[in-house]
């Protein structure tokens, strides 16, 4: 499954949300037996009104919500790309994720003490993002070593070779592959996919501030804000601490806590809403009266694909998926009160899955 990797600099609050993001596994982990719990991982349902308001309607018997992967990836120091801390045992954990939640401390606090001696959201960032690009300069240098050495004499290859060089010196340069000319190019589409850059991969910044810093932005925040937008990237802010605290509790005593900070809504929703979006993953929905479920699809996937999530017999035997758009099923509350008025439609293997569907999929075994 695709995930997110958290990093940062030690010190700046990934174990505490790594914890609050476990608590909120342990909290539904009855409810998904199939996902495996491993020490590393957390796999969090995606908060979504659209499937409360569909238990509402069905009552099923259980409700499952989309889920999402993190992975806790520590070690990463300065000099992680030349074997610092756990140097490259860190940097393969991350070349596994497909996008990277970058946790920034934006609190001051005395007793805590930062590596580098002071608060400082953006040189953190630029000491994160100098090791990952230093650790792709390595692995496109050896690839490009590799690549000279294996197809001397072969014409064919030349163009991957320049290519592959040219991507060095973009990286060698200080700039990211994810703004490489030619990162789309057929010519280095295979490379790119099996070198899974780690300065390809999107980024969420996660700003960790204190209690005080939820209700208003401190300047940590707003410099942070700034850089983001600068660079195109979504920015959550979240007090890691509260929401560690807030895992426990009951919702009424949630709310409560959240408004004695002044905010209404929870960090961690957003954490979990915004790494889902990132992934570029979206839902469709079952609705039975045993179950009403969302299913998490890449988007763009055709109806033959999206029922492969559930079953690869259902991608196999796929007939048809009878589909109703999430606003119509719930204005008319039933599939025949749909079909009665022609709001559920019948498609074909062409239809791309919309996000919020509610789809009945139609096979044979
Ligand atoms: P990691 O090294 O990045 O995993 O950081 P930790 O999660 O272990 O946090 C380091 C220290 O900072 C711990 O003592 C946390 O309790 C503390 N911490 C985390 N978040 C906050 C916060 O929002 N405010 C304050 N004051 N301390 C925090």
């Amino acid at each position: 499954a695709l995930s997110i990797g958290i990093v940062g600099l030690p010190n700046v609050g990934k174990s505490t949300l790594f914890n609050a993001l476990t608590k909120a596994q342990n909290a539904e982990s009855a409810n998904y037996p199939f996902c495996t719990i491993e020490p590393n991982k957390a796999t969090v349902p995606v908060p979504d009104k659209r499937i409360e308001t569909l238990t509402e309607i069905a009552n099923p018997q259980r409700t499952l919500h989309a889920t999402v992967d993190f992975i806790d990836i520590a070690g990463l120091v300065r000099g992680a790309s030349q074997g610092e801390g756990l140097g490259n045992q860190f940097l393969g954990n991350i070349r596994e994720a497909a996008a990277i939640l970058q946790v920034v401390r934006c609190f001051d606090d005395e007793n805590i003490t930062h590596v580098d001696g002071s608060v400082n959201p953006i040189r953190d960032i630029e000491t994160i993002e100098t090791e990952l690009l230093l650790a792709d300069v390595q692995s496109v240098e050896k690839r490009h070593d590799k690549l000279v050495r294996s197809t001397r004499g072969n014409k064919a290859m030349i163009p991957v070779v320049n290519g592959i060089k040219e991507l060095l010196d973009h990286l060698n340069e200080g700039n990211p592959a994810s703004t490489f000319a030619k990162r789309d190019s057929d010519v280095l589409a295979d490379q790119l996919k099996e070198l899974s850059l780690l300065t390809d991969k999107k980024i969420i910044y996660c700003a960790n501030v204190d209690e005080d810093g939820l209700a208003e932005d401190n300047e940590h925040v707003n410099k942070l804000r700034e850089f983001a937008a600068s660079r195109g990237c979504q920015l959550v802010k979240i007090c890691a601490k509260v929401e560690e605290e807030l895992q426990g509790l009951e919702d009424e005593e949630a709310q409560e806590l959240l408004e004695s900070y002044g905010i209404n809504e929870s960090g961690l929703v957003q954490v979990i809403q915004t790494s889902y979006k990132t992934l570029g993953l979206i839902c469709y929905f079952t609705v039975g009266v045993k179950e009403v479920r969302a299913w998490t699809i890449v988007d763009g996937y055709t109806a033959p694909q999206a029922a492969g999530v559930i079953h690869t017999d259902f991608e196999r035997g796929f007939i048809r998926a009878e589909v109703i758009a999430y606003d119509a099923f719930v204005e008319n509350k039933t599939e025949a009160a749909c079909r009665a008025i022609g709001a559920l439609r019948s498609e074909g293997k062409e239809y791309i899955v919309k996000d919020g569907d509610v789809v009945h999929f139609l096979f044979n075994v």
